[in-house]
């Protein structure tokens, strides 16, 4: 399988190259060239399988000839052993409900899905070439520790992950600075995510010290993240449909960067039976908006009780933008420089139609989603995060939707004891955390201390 910049501008590159370059050098995202297409005798048979087999069976085709079927088994299983349950993604019905839980990793967030498996496969490659790779990384919270959590321990990855000093929750800033393995480096800089994120972006832009220091990113955008969430839309399909194919489904997906959403997308694009695809956003709508209207607008942000979602410019939408404009990378780089002149962009009423017709999109508010946590939870005594109450909410017109949820309520148990008056039972990744001994420094929001602070980090 070889990957395309959306942009048009490089050479097709292998899964390997892909994954380590990250964004295409052209500005654009990876994507591959062509989906491997799943006929109804082949989702009858995956849909008995283990997560695990089932992971193998879809990876494989988009990986090729890069990793071997061995490598990719190996790989497979040490990402998912270090899941809490044994289904790794269990579907869950409380009520007349469909949970998708994917929080049973080690921070407790669907990201760990992608990131425990991303980290490995860095492992591998980096052996295998070699080289050795420093992550730098700004979090406003749950990305951070499941990148950290992802590599924690590897010989090859130094990680560098900044966080803003007092802005993450207290289980947030715990989760990331209590992992004490040598090769993780915890910054929490006096100043705002937004902080965090122009400095990571300055020292990218420094091309010496990118290249010298092999500065790489574990961000949403790298595909081996997408294609690690594309495994649990079949498999959450397996479990409610029995493997008939004429069975259709519909997934409700809270979103932020597009990413979980695209990745049932490419499921959908791959042959899985969709229904729709509900893509739920709380107050911080620039998706939905795009949905219902047809223009991507950014706007302002407003913090929210699903601070994961709390975006307003999607880094994934434009590999969607690539298939509604009928793969023609001209016509991407058209819109996206729009986007860049005049914060927007807007597609046709046909192209809207046809975004109509596959998605549903609402905007969830902090009181819905307050309210959807307390009905659920008096109805079933299940409780959900907030994220999931988001999606929860958005999927009330589609009976039967499977609700993808992606973060366990124990993370946000402010927001949850707020809407219900108790907290649930934290999961054993999250016990004990307050107690732990913590490393993390603390430095000015200027990239200049940052990039020093690297340097005499690695020459020790
Ligand atoms: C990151 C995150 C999301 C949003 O996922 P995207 O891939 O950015 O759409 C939703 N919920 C939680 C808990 C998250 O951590």
């Amino acid at each position: 399988m070889r990957y395309v910049s959306t942009r048009g501008g490089i050479e097709p590159v292998s899964f390997s190259q892909a994954v380590m370059m990250g964004l295409a050098t052209d500005g654009g995202l990876l994507l591959p060239e062509s989906f491997p297409q799943v006929d109804a005798a082949t989702l009858q048979r995956w849909a008995k399988l283990s997560f695990q087999a089932l992971a193998v069976e879809v990876m494989q085709p988009f990986v090729g000839e890069d990793i071997s079927r061995e490598e990719l088994v190996a790989l497979v299983e040490k990402s998912y052993a270090s899941f809490s349950h044994p289904e790794v993604t269990p579907l869950v019905e409380p009520g007349n409900l469909r949970i998708l839980e994917l929080f049973h990793g080690p921070t407790a967030a669907f990201k760990d899905v992608a990131l425990q498996f991303l980290g490995n496969l860095f492992e591998l490659l980096l052996e295998r070439s070699g080289q050795r790779l420093n992550i730098l990384g700004a979090t406003s919270g749950d990305t951070g520790s499941a990148a950290i959590y992802g590599v924690r321990g590897q010989e090859r990855i130094d990680i560098f992950i900044l966080h803003p000093k007092g802005r993450v929750s207290p289980i947030q800033e715990r989760q990331m600075t209590t992992v004490l393995d040598a090769n993780v480096h915890n910054i929490a800089i006096t100043g705002t995510f937004d902080d965090g994120q122009r400095i990571v972006k300055e020292l990218f832009n420094d091309l010496d010290f990118k290249q010298e220091y092999k500065l790489g990113a574990v961000n949403s955008i790298n595909w081996a993240r997408i294609l690690a969430q594309v495994v649990y839309y079949f498999y959450a399909w397996g479990r409610v449909s029995g493997g008939d194919a004429s069975q259709k489904v519909s997934y409700s997906v809270p979103t932020g960067n597009f990413g979980d959403i695209f990745a049932g997308y490419v499921a959908l694009r791959m042959g899985l039976p969709v229904e729709r695809l509900i893509l739920a956003t709380n107050r911080n709508d620039i998706l939905s908006r795009f949905v219902n209207s047809g223009v991507y607008q950014t706007g302002e942000v407003h913090p929210t009780i699903s601070p994961s979602m709390d975006i307003q410019i999607s880094s994934n939408f434009e590999r969607y933008l690539y298939f509604l404009m009928d793969q023609n990378p001209a016509k991407v780089r058209e819109l996206m420089e729009q986007m860049g002149r005049e914060g927007k962009l807007e597609v046709s009423p046909e192209k809207r139609a046809e975004v109509a017709a596959l998605f549903h999109a609402a905007a969830v508010s902090e009181d819905e989603t307050r309210e959807q946590i307390r009905e659920t939870y008096a109805e079933t005594g299940y409780i959900l995060d907030p994220h999931t109450a988001v999606g929860v909410h958005a999927a009330r017109a589609f009976p039967g939707a499977i609700c993808l949820a992606t973060a366990h309520p124990a993370k946000f148990g402010a927001a949850v004891k707020e809407a219900i008056g108790v907290e649930s039972e934290p999961p054993p990744s999250l016990q004990g955390l307050m107690e732990k001994e913590t490393r993390c420094a603390v430095l000015a929001a200027d990239a200049g201390v940052i990039r020093d602070f690297m340097k005499s980090t690695l020459a020790d």
